[in-house]
């Protein structure tokens, strides 16, 4: 189930209802109605959640998920191509933004912000990354402490 052999590219945009059971489709997987929960679950998302989450903010409405079926289920949407795998602070978190951007990370709560940047986008990577083999993505990741951390952080 490998990215390239899907007819489909991602767009970037939250596939459709017809367009996802076509993903499913092509790769001979079931588009079940829990998949389709967590799709919309995700895409609804800006925060990059991990498969908790994503679990907790489903649990109400559909009580017989399971964490498991989330997990699982997620890691199927990145081997599809629909979603990104985020790797915080050992957590795995997941990012249904597919367009070129990237991430401020707050040391403190752990936040995900996404910004873009043109400018480093149009910039050429040094050379030498190609002796240690085929580049296929690249995102900056900046550390800090976001401003209600700080704000927090002031008062004590
Ligand atoms: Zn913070
Ligand atoms: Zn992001």
């Amino acid at each position: 189930m490998e990215n390239n052999k899907r007819k489909i590219k991602p767009s970037g945009k939250k596939l459709s209802l017809s367009e996802l059971r076509k993903v499913f489709e092509e790769v001979g997987l079931r588009l079940t109605h829990q998949r389709i929960m967590i799709y919309d679950a995700i895409c609804q998302a800006k925060d990059h959640p991990s498969a908790e989450a994503v679990y907790e903010r489903l649990k109400k409405k559909a009580p017989t998920i399971s964490l498991d079926t989330v997990y699982r289920t997620l890691s199927t949407f990145e081997q599809l191509g629909l979603v990104k795998r985020v790797h915080i602070f050992d957590h795995i978190r997941f990012d249904p933004d597919l367009s070129r951007h990237h991430h401020f990370v707050c040391n403190i709560c752990k936040r995900i912000i996404d910004f873009s940047w043109p400018e480093f986008d149009e910039f050429p990577l040094p050379k030498h990354l190609w002796e240690f083999g085929k580049v296929l993505d690249h995102q900056v990741e900046i550390r800090g402490i976001c401003k209600e951390c700080q704000k927090r952080e002031e008062k004590k």
